[in-house]
């Protein structure tokens, strides 16, 4: 049976996830691939000053979200780029649990764990919490102050213009006849830090 959710309830239930405050529990950078766009990639060349290279990894079998489109073409299959781990860990993950980069992490790490939804003109039309699409973990999230709504709707509407370009390129990337290999791609998305 289908519902239709009232527009008070919608209201309250999204004025009740502004309230989501990560717990700094450091799981979501463990456990999961942080994924990466070029645009991820360049803001962290330019705060960290290391080579595109050594900031991410080609995965295979990584689940990101069941969306094919974030599936790249290589001259060894099919991959998806996120953040290099190191011993299973992101590698700007400190020992202390903090990220290194905070201020530089990629938009998919800014917006965890709330998912945004937009409409076509992207105004606001939902906000979740994006747990339940991971089997493998759980976000330890808690309840705290209220973050502004306006805010994670601009962090949500800078989210979605960056991947939909860093999409159109791995759509061109894979249309390609000749694949490549990491070093190509980086620069076929004109990466910075490039060595
Ligand atoms: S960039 Fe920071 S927030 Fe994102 S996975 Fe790595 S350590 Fe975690
Ligand atoms: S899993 Fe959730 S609570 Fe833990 S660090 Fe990530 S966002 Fe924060």
């Amino acid at each position: 049976m289908t519902k239709r959710k009232s527009g008070t309830r919608k209201k309250k239930k999204i004025s009740k996830l502004l309230a989501v405050q990560c717990s700094q529990c450091s799981t979501c950078c463990r456990v999961p691939v942080a994924l990466a766009t070029h645009h991820d990639i360049n803001r962290l060349v330019k705060a960290t000053g290391l080579e595109a290279g050594k900031i991410v990894s080609l995965y295979a079998n990584v689940d990101a979200d069941d969306d094919d489109r974030f599936l790249i073409r290589t001259s060894y299959g099919k991959r998806t780029m996120g953040l290099r781990k190191v011993k299973g860990r992101c590698m700007f993950l400190s020992d202390d649990q903090s990220c290194s980069v905070y201020n530089s992490r990629p938009m998919s790490c800014r917006m965890f764990p709330l998912q945004v939804t937009l409409e076509e003109d992207n105004s606001l039309h939902d906000l979740n919490v994006q747990d339940s699409a991971h089997d493998d973990f759980s976000c330890r999230y808690r309840f705290g102050r209220s973050r502004s709504l306006k805010e994670i709707h601009r962090i949500a509407v800078s989210d979605f213009l960056e991947q939909d370009s860093y999409l159109k390129k791995v759509a061109e990337w894979n249309a390609r006849s000749q694949k490549g290999k990491k070093q190509e791609l980086l620069e076929f998305l004109d990466c910075d830090g490039l060595p």
